[in-house]
């Protein structure tokens, strides 16, 4: 009750400029807490909220709202921010929040025990909790898988009228061309992209599960996804989207060369966090090995703690090689990326 409350007063005061809190018995108002602003409801498991509530007897308040909208919301708040941590994806999206000047170092032996160096800010700005591999994705029934090996195949002439991709606002596609550019330089990308442009289906347009569902239904025989929108549809109680989901296969790309895309949903102490101690330890709990065994299987992403198994449905879509790319560099190369992609005609 208390925490519905609590959550209550927490989401009217974020969205409504109202001080609600106040309003709490003191007894409640003063005991501990952590105020999360997460791009998504379920991104938290309730179980894993639970144990972190009962071993600590920290109170954890969650607002969840549209990823960009809560960086900028960040940034209004300012000083009077009553925000502790953000919870979002893409180190693209947290390399902009850090530029913003909406977050502040953590400097934990136990996260930086738990968590390999790749998979956070080398300014110690952003915590990795989860990865997510962006491999390609084609119909099984028109396409051999071995036709494509690498991300730079899906320029090739011969598949034109064949690909179909989100639209270049989307932040995973940024961050894709950010890393590509990053490992082959400018002149390359930009011949990437204007191949994948002219091999388009149609206009670039919806989301991951849309690009499942185009792919299956053979509207184009590749595209690109996160790899756990397959896993939600193979799980899908909805016997449409199971099948869908059967009708496309994954190519790991860049297996001899660069490796895989990969990427993170990630965890940042907000600058003007007012509970700053018992943020730290909510994402050192979150690094935890029995967190994380939560985590992945809730979100059906790739562990970011090694000895944490991946979920049984994850797993069967195969074992890869990842980029070892610094991640910070998909920050680094989101301007130019886009720029690219917009000169281009990647709409
Ligand atoms: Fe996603």
């Amino acid at each position: 009750m208390v925490r519905f409350f609590l959550r209550f007063c927490l989401i009217s005061h974020l969205f409504n400029g109202l001080l609600l809190l106040g309003a709490l018995p003191i007894s409640e108002a003063s005991a501990q807490q952590v105020n999360i602003y997460s791009f998504r409801h379920d991104f938290l498991v309730e179980p894993l909220l639970n144990r972190f509530e009962d071993t600590t007897g920290i109170m954890v308040n969650i607002v969840s709202g549209n990823a960009d909208v809560m960086i900028k919301r960040l940034a209004a708040e300012g000083a009077q921010s009553m925000t502790d941590l953000l919870l979002t994806v893409d180190a693209g999206r947290l390399e902009r929040a850090k530029a913003l000047g909406l977050l502040q170092p953590v400097s934990s032996a136990k996260i930086e025990q738990a968590l390999p160096s790749r998979y956070r800010d080398k300014d110690k700005m952003w915590f990795g909790l989860s990865v997510r591999a962006r491999p390609i994705l084609y119909n099984r029934q028109h396409v051999k898988p071995w036709a494509v090996k690498d991300y730079t195949d899906l320029s090739d002439r011969r598949w034109r009228g064949r690909l179909c991709l989100r639209d270049s606002k989307n932040i995973y596609n940024q961050s894709l061309v950010a890393g590509y550019l990053a490992h082959k330089g400018a002149a390359q990308t930009r011949l990437w992209v204007r191949g994948m442009v002219a091999n388009l289906a149609q206009r670039p347009q919806g989301n991951d599960i849309d690009q499942i569902k185009y792919v299956a239904a053979a509207v184009c025989h590749f595209s690109v996804v996160n790899t756990y929108y397959l896993a939600r549809l193979l799980k899908s109680e909805n016997p449409q989207e199971q099948a869908a989901a059967r009708q496309v296969g994954v190519i790991w790309p860049d297996q001899e060369g660069d490796g895989t895309h990969i990427n993170v949903s990630a965890v940042a102490l907000a600058r003007h966090a007012p509970n700053r101690e018992a943020a730290i330890r909510f994402i050192e709990f979150l690094l935890t090995e029995d967190a994380q065994r939560l985590y992945s299987e809730q979100i059906l992403e790739y562990p970011v703690v090694s000895g944490v198994p991946v979920a049984e449905i994850v797993k069967s879509l195969g074992p890869f090689r990842e980029d070892t790319l610094s991640l910070n560099a998909l920050g680094i190369y989101n301007a130019q990326a886009r720029q690219i992609m917009k000169e281009e005609g990647w709409d």
